[in-house]
């Protein structure tokens, strides 16, 4: 079923619960409280009960006939009454302010009836003397039939209204039963219909996060999460397919740069080759202006060479397989802190390796490259005295995180995401040598090791730049 029918299926059910628990009590409160109307009787039978027995009385003190007779006749009317009275009350039932007798007017008459039969009591009891002997056993044989009546009325009044009240709390205790387990029924369908779609869906949104396309969603029934589950699959689907075409797209790419590069090796081998041998040969014949083109033309060559070589680099790591081994990042450093001794030392750079550097799972020989980099940028941009090289590490909880700081020129914040593509460079080579890819590289390894590289620096400080390798 869809979640909005079962949510709006909820609502109702539940405002139609209510409400009818409203009416329901509406109608017992106003059975027990009686009509206006009914509460109105009840005043008259009071006048009528302190009438008949002011008569009683007056019959009993002066013998009058008519008051005899008057008796008589309000005797006649209350048979009326209490005959109503008895027939109507076996229907007793909390059927709402429109019963017949409601619970009410039978509590209320019942109390009247109670008075009017003590007022009647005492009347009799207190006029019982010789004198008028003959007229206290008439009125005793024609009050007490109709005080014994009142009794027992009275009483059943009272057995009907207490089991009314416990027929309403029952039903009262059975309707919030009701009430509780269709909560819990609401409850539990919501969770089984929202929480736990939404579990899944979340699970796999972190999936194809992290880069798993091959998790599906279950397309069970027909409400919405099942359509979502649908565009779900359909999303990670077309996200393999768009992954396997770039992986293809990349692939020739690569190939092509590595085709193109070595191909223009050729070409360039020979302008390097030729320029020399005119150098050689026939330097002495040329005037300034020939040797200075001669010169431009072999700096050229070189510095294409470079390029080309970078771009080899480049295009071999996307085509070589990164061999995971366990390998020393100490060692790592060392060789190429080696590498890079001279210039350190003519630089008089001042070099904090810290303790501990970790053993980790990478491809040597390309992370160490990657330390080469980073480390060789750092010496290379360095300007201050004292120069400070640092060079560190942190376990976290993917891997390892390492460091390479520097207090040379820093890098503008604006610069720090086109520093990493290739053949960027922040600086006129005549400042400061070299191609550019350095980074990329740096990027590229990097990357394929599942790990990330970044950069934080303040122009004219320093820069810090961190690259992470997981564990596998
Ligand atoms: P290269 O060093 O050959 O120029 P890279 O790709 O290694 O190429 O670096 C690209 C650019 O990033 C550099 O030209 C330089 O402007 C900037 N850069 C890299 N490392 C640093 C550093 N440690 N301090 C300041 N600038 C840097």
């Amino acid at each position: 079923m869809s979640i909005r029918l079962r949510v709006l299926g909820s609502v109702v059910l539940l405002v139609v619960f209510l409400i009818g628990s409203g009416l329901y009590d509406r109608a017992v409160i106003n059975g027990l409280r009686g009509d206006a109307k009914m509460i109105n009787l009840s005043g008259t039978e009071r006048v009528r009960a302190a009438k008949l027995a002011y008569l009683a009385r007056r019959y009993l003190s002066e013998g009058r006939k008519e008051d005899r007779n008057e008796i008589e006749r309000e005797i006649a009317v209350y048979e009326n009454v209490l005959k109503g009275l008895e027939s109507g009350s076996d229907e007793i039932g909390l059927k709402g302010a429109e019963d017949k007798i409601s619970l009410g007017y039978l509590r209320e008459a019942g109390e009247i009836w109670k008075r009017y039969r003590k007022s009647l009591e005492s009347v009799i009891s207190g006029n019982s003397s010789e004198n008028n002997g003959d007229a206290y056993s008439e009125i005793d044989s024609l009050v007490f039939p109709l005080i014994e009546r009142i009794n027992k009325l009275t009483y059943h009044l009272d057995d009907l209204s207490t089991s009314a009240v416990n027929r309403f709390m029952k039903t009262k205790r059975a309707l919030l039963a009701l009430a509780a387990v269709l909560g819990v029924v609401i409850a539990f369908d919501i969770i089984l219909a929202i929480v736990r779609p939404m579990n899944r869906l979340l699970q796999g949104m972190n999936c194809v996060a992290e880069g798993d396309l091959d998790y599906q969603l279950k397309e069970a029934g027909d409400n919405e999460f099942s359509l979502l589950a649908g565009s779900f699959n359909h999303m990670t689907e077309n996200l393999k397919e768009y992954r396997m075409e770039l992986k293809r797209v990349n692939k020739e790419l690569e190939d092509f740069v590595y085709t193109v590069s070595h191909d223009l090796k050729e070409p360039l081998r020979g302008i390097a080759s030729f320029s020399q041998f005119v150098k050689e040969d026939y330097e002495d014949k040329l005037d300034d202006r020939g040797r200075d083109y001669l010169e431009r033309i072999i700096r050229s060559s070189g510095r294409m060479k470079e390029l080309i070589d970078d771009l080899l680099t480049l295009s071999r790591i996307g085509r070589t397989k990164t061999e995971l081994q366990r390998v020393s990042s100490k060692a790592l450093v060392e060789e190429v802190m080696a590498r890079l001794r001279f210039a350190i030392e003519e630089k008089n750079i001042e070099v904090n390796i810290r303790e501990g550097m970790p053993d980790i799972y990478c491809d040597g020989a390309k992370i160490k490259e990657v330390f080469a980099n980073l480390i060789s940028n750092a010496v290379k941009f360095m300007d201050k005295r004292p120069a400070v090289l640092e060079i560190g590490w942190r376990k976290d909880s993917s891997g390892h995180t390492f460091f390479v700081r520097d207090n040379g020129i820093g890098i503008e914040a604006r610069y720090f995401d086109k520093i990493f593509e290739i053949f960027q460079r922040l600086n006129r080579k005549e400042d400061y040598e070299g191609s550019g890819a350095g980074l990329t590289i740096v990027k590229k390894v990097v990357e394929n090791h599942g790990g990330k590289v970044w950069v934080e620096s303040t122009a004219g400080e320093g820069s810090i730049f961190y690259f992470s390798i997981p564990e596998p």
